[in-house]
C-alpha cells in the first residue's frame, strides 16, 4: 500500500480525521468539471497520499467516488479501514425519518456500508420543489443519531452553522457535533466562527480553501490571486507556491482544508505540505485579507427559515 504521511484531528468522538480531503464537488470556480473526471481524481488522490475524500448527495458524484475508491482498494493502494470518507445529506431530506434512507441511499452509491463522517449539508430545509420547508435542524440531528447509532456512519457534523446555531444544538442533543464544515480562506477567514466551534470541541473543515486565489466567476473579488507579493515572498521563502502557502495556511490555524483538483499534478501538490509550517505572523499577515466575501453565498436562500450567513 502507498503512504499517507497526512496527520490527522482527533475529533470529539475519539475518531480520527485525516486533515486533507479531497473535494469532489465541482463547478464553484471558472470550470464544470464533468463527473466522470471524479473517479481518477479520487485514485489519484489516494496514489498521493490523500485518505480523506469529501462528496455529498447533491454533488451527484456518489457512483464516481465510489468507483475510484474500488479501483484504490483492487490495485491494493489501501484498506477501506484506512479512508476516511465524508458525505451529505441534503436539505430536502430534513426530517427525522428521512435522514437514514438518505443515507443508505448514499451508501448504495458509494458502494460502502458505512461512511466515516456524515453532514447536514446546510441549516436549511427545503420541499423537494426547492420552496422554504420548515423542519427543525434539531429534529434532522436526531435522524443523525439515528445513523450512528445504527452504524452506517462513525461520526455526524454540520455543515454551514453559524456560531448561534452549533451553540443551540450542543445545548439540545445528545452526541456533539464532531465536525463543522464551512467557508474558510484569506478573503473569508471566520476567525470569530473557527475560534467558536474549536473552543467547543467541534473540528472545523475549510471549504473552497483557495477562496479567490484562483479563477472564479467573480473578477471584482478581493485579493489574493496566486501571484499576490504577500504569498509569492512565503512561497520563494519555503519553495512551494502560493496555494500550498494558502493551504498550509489553513493547517496551521488547525482546520482541515478540502481543495478540489481534478489534475493529477495539482492533487498530488495539494498534500505536499508537511514538510513546512508557516510561523505565527505569517499566519497574521495571511489573515489581513480578510474582506468577509464568500465564495459561496446563497442569496436565493436568505428568506428561508435558517439562513445562516447573517453574520
Ligand atoms: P477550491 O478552493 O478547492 O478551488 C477549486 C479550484 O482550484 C478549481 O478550479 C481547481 O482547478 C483549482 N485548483 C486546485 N488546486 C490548485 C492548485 N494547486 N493551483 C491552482 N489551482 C488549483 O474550491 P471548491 O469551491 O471546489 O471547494 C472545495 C471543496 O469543498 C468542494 O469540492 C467540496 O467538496 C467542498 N465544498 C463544500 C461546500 C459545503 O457547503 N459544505 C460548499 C463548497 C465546497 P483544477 O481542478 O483544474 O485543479
Amino acid at each position: 500500500t502507498v503512504a499517507s504521511n497526512a496527520p490527522c484531528i482527533e475529533l470529539n468522538d475519539g475518531n480520527k480525521m485525516p486533515v486533507v480531503a479531497l473535494g469532489t464537488g465541482r463547478g464553484t470556480a471558472t470550470e464544470s468539471a464533468p463527473v466522470d473526471e471524479v473517479r481518477h481524481s479520487v485514485y489519484w488522490a489516494i496514489e498521493a497520499g490523500y485518505r480523506h475524500i469529501d462528496t455529498a448527495a447533491i454533488y451527484f458524484d456518489e457512483p464516481q467516488v465510489g468507483q475510484g475508491i474500488a479501483d484504490a482498494i483492487a490495485n491494493n493502494l489501501v484498506t477501506r479501514e484506512e479512508l476516511f470518507i465524508t458525505t451529505k445529506l441534503w436539505n430536502d431530506k430534513h426530517r427525522r425519518e428521512q435522514v437514514v434512507p438518505a443515507l443508505k441511499e448514499s451508501l448504495k452509491k458509494l458502494g460502502l456500508d458505512y461512511v466515516d463522517l456524515y453532514l447536514i449539508h446546510f441549516p436549511i430545509s427545503v420541499k423537494e420543489d426547492g420552496s422554504p420547508d420548515n423542519v427543525d435542524y434539531l429534529e434532522t440531528w436526531q435522524g443523525m443519531e439515528d445513523a450512528r447509532e445504527l452504524g452506517l456512519t462513525r461520526s455526524i457534523g454540520v455543515s454551514n452553522f453559524n456560531t448561534t446555531q452549533i451553540d443551540r444544538l450542543i445545548a439540545n442533543s445528545k452526541v456533539r457535533p464532531a465536525v463543522n464544515q464551512v467557508e474558510v480562506n484569506p478573503t473569508n477567514t471566520q476567525e470569530r466562527l473557527v475560534t467558536h466551534c474549536q473552543e467547543r470541541g467541534v473540528a472545523v473543515m475549510a471549504y473552497s480553501p483557495f477562496g479567490f486565489l484562483v479563477s472564479r466567476k467573480n473578477p471584482d473579488a478581493p485579493p489574493p490571486r496566486v501571484d499576490d507579493p504577500v504569498l509569492v515572498e512565503m512561497a520563494n521563502k519555503y519553495k512551494k507556491t502560493t496555494s500550498q502557502i494558502v493551504l498550509r495556511y489553513l493547517i496551521d490555524r488547525g482546520l482541515a482544508p478540502i481543495p478540489k483538483s481534478t489534475n493529477k499534478k495539482r492533487i498530488a501538490q495539494n498534500i505536499d505540505l508537511f514538510d513546512f509550517s508557516l510561523t505565527p505572523e505569517e499566519v497574521q499577515q495571511i489573515n489581513k485579507f480578510n474582506k468577509n466575501v464568500r465564495v459561496i453565498h446563497p442569496k436565493f436562500w436568505k428568506d428561508y427559515p435558517n439562513y445562516p450567513f447573517w453574520e
